[in-house]
């Protein structure tokens, strides 16, 4: 029978940047340790609590080894549906948390300790699959959710919005999304490139469009393993286990508090952000006793379709809340502060 599990919430405090620094921004957020951080500047004074805080001399490693990544790819691997999430204000360090900083060619490949969380996963799975002598098949696929349309980073070709359906066994799906089969860390990697590269040119064509997409990369883990049955009638293949573990590179959230504070529903600002609107609403009920549940909104936004079974399923979730350190930051930081610890009594049923 499957206990409930509450999501893992863990924060990550950028360093300064240069700009920040120039501008004689005042530093606002502290590391109290144990999982404890303050912040204080003019009318605020606030602590709050998670399960694991990243200050900003944290090394992409350490985030890697505290986080409790680790074991969500064993999870994953062993068939339960894994999923993490990057979650904050843009040029807060969500992208660099999950993938690293972006390099400026292609060709030349990124510092290896600077690779983030994404890379860091892919070599652990690829480790884990060897030592464990199990035979599993890999797939990646990779989507992006922009004005409320969900699209295949992965196809070649112009993007093309793909149809989101529900069914009884499979729950949410995006019907012909792309599933490539790798093998390698290699073939992984340049995957990710890929569908990173493919998001980033629509980013030049569509202003600020990266901030304003959720990407989701999904590593398909189907372990065949196979035993020798007891009743003499040779080699059976034992039942299969398929997990998956998804990452989510989530739209800038700084859209969540104009709209949500203003109260107005300005229909640009909600389609572009309705997804984050509605997975913020979806956090808020989920987070309350399971006995006080109502119904849960998850089919106000493709996001939440997507992420219905990771929030209140049979899913198991971290969550890395991200923040920039600077006094000019603060509202953003305190909103990002008050939603992550919000997504801690967050509870599933893996
Ligand atoms: P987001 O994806 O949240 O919009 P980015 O990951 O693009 O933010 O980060 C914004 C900038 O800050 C980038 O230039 C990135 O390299 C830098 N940055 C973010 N986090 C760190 C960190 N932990 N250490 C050093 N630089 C960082
Ligand atoms: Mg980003």
């Amino acid at each position: 029978e499957s206990r409930e599990t509450r999501l893992r919430v863990v924060l990550r405090v950028r360093p300064l940047t240069c700009t920040e620094t120039r501008r004689g921004d005042r530093r606002v957020v502290h590391s109290l340790g144990d999982g404890a951080v303050h912040v204080s500047a003019a009318r605020h004074d606030a602590t709050f609590g998670f399960s694991a805080v990243f200050d900003a001399g944290a090394s992409q490693e350490a985030v890697f080894e505290g986080s409790g990544m680790k074991q969500l790819v064993e999870l994953a691997i062993d068939g339960f549906p894994c999923t993490v999430f990057a979650f904050g204000q843009t040029g807060s360090g969500k992208t660099y948390t999950l993938m690293g900083p972006l390099t400026q060619s292609e060709t030349q490949p990124a510092t290896p300790s600077l690779l983030g969380l994404m890379q860091r996963s892919f070599a652990y799975l690829l480790e884990q699959s060897r030592s464990r002598g199990s035979d599993l098949a890999l797939s990646a696929s990779y989507l992006e959710i922009y004005k409320e349309q969900v699209r295949d980073l992965l196809s070649s070709g112009p993007p093309c919005a793909l149809p989101l359906r529900w069914s009884k066994s499979r729950g949410f799906y995006v019907e012909n999304q792309l599933s490539v089969d790798f093998e390698s860390l290699e073939a992984i990697v340049s995957l990710l490139l890929q569908g990173s590269q493919r998001r980033r040119t629509s980013a030049h064509a569509l202003n600020r469009h990266s901030s304003r997409s959720h990407a989701l990369l999904t590593i398909h883990i189907r372990s065949r393993a196979v035993s020798t049955s007891s009743s003499g009638e040779g080699p059976s293949a034992c039942p299969s286990k398929q997990g998956t573990l998804c990452f989510v590179d989530l739209a800038g959230s700084e859209r969540v508090k104009e709209t949500g504070s203003s109260g107005e529903l300005s229909t640009e600002a909600n389609s572009i952000n309705r997804s984050l609107l509605a997975l913020g609403h979806c956090i808020s009920l989920l987070a309350k006793p399971r006995g006080k549940w109502t119904h849960i909104p998850y089919r106000d936004s493709k996001l939440t379709r997507l992420l219905a079974r990771s929030l209140g399923g049979s899913g198991i979730t971290l969550m890395v809340a991200c923040i920039s350190p600077s006094s000019h930051c603060l509202s953003e930081t305190l909103s990002t502060l008050h939603y992550a610890s919000r997504a801690r009594s967050v509870t599933t049923r893996p």
